[in-house]
């Protein structure tokens, strides 16, 4: 059965985010784990918990893509700042082991002029610190459009940093369609051989998920802005054939597209309709 879900609203708790994904036609979903900006995550409520868990288990939901906030820079110039990346990473994983299967998805982080290498460096540097062997949650680094100094607008650069990983077993890849497009990687025109250099750079067992996004901008903008699936520059056929790729078929897709509920519902259910 298609893994399909979109990102969804984690204001009224788990539970509600359950009710909110079966009632779109989703069978899991991803949330953030705190304010997208940053900030204190919300306590956790044991009642809610218990209650989304029993729930999940009912609908047959997949588990849950969280994701960092998009403040969370692990390779910041600043050391204050990428403390407060560890700190934040560090709770957010103690949070998630709540959850099983739940996977974690982050942004690499933005060099800030330091180079590439140098912010590959660091973000493994942090990650060395935090993953530790008490920990059950895939923490997934995210390809990026190469937006300003973004790591990871390069496969090889996603590679860099797993190669400085010690516990690299509790990583992967989260791949999002948007932004290799931005970043470059022709997933209309040539979906294979983009898989290919994917296979090749870090080995497909390593991609665990997609986002699913179109994009407004061309090929190699490195702007980073989503389009609803069929009005942007990838094009409704060449998302629907990533959806359909025999190496991609088993993983969870997470649509993140400039949607409300109604909009997700009708994408979720034309990808069903074309993919099944
Ligand atoms: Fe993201
Ligand atoms: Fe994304
Ligand atoms: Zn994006």
């Amino acid at each position: 059965m298609l893994k399909i879900g979109c990102h969804l609203s984690s204001a009224k708790g788990y539970l509600a985010m359950a009710e909110t994904a079966h009632s779109i036609g989703a069978n899991t979903f991803q949330f953030f784990t705190r304010n997208p900006r940053g900030g204190k995550a919300k306590a956790v409520d044991p009642a809610d918990l218990a209650a989304y868990l029993a729930r999940a288990e009912e609908l047959e939901l997949a588990p849950p893509l969280a994701h960092a906030p998009y403040t969370l820079n692990c390779c910041s110039a600043d050391p204050a700042l990428r403390e407060f990346a560890r700190n934040t990473m560090a709770d957010d994983l103690a949070r998630l082991e709540a959850i099983p299967g739940a996977m974690y998805n982050f942004h690499p982080g933005s060099h800030v002029g330091q180079g590439a290498d140098a912010g590959a460096a660091l973000i493994a540097e942090q990650l060395n610190q935090v993953l530790t062997p008490d920990l059950h949650t895939t923490v997934l680094l995210e390809t990026m459009a190469g937006k300003g100094s973004e790591v990871g607008r390069t496969f090889q650069e996603l590679r860099d940093i797993l190669d400085r990983v010690e516990r690299s077993e509790q990583m992967g890849v989260c791949l999002d369609t948007c932004h290799v497009w931005d970043g470059g990687y022709d997933i209309a025109g040539d979906l294979d051989g983009v898989l290919e250099e994917f296979d090749r750079t870090l080995g497909l067992e390593q991609l665990k998920a997609v986002h699913l996004n179109d994009s407004m901008n061309s090929r190699g903008s490195h702007k980073d802005r989503h389009q609803k699936l069929g009005r942007g520059e990838i094009g409704l056929e060449a998302l629907l054939a990533v959806v359909e790729h025999p190496a991609l078929r088993e993983l969870p897709f997470y649509l993140e597209t400039p949607n409300e509920l109604p909009g997700y519902a009708a994408e979720i259910a034309l990808v069903r309709e074309r993919c099944g």
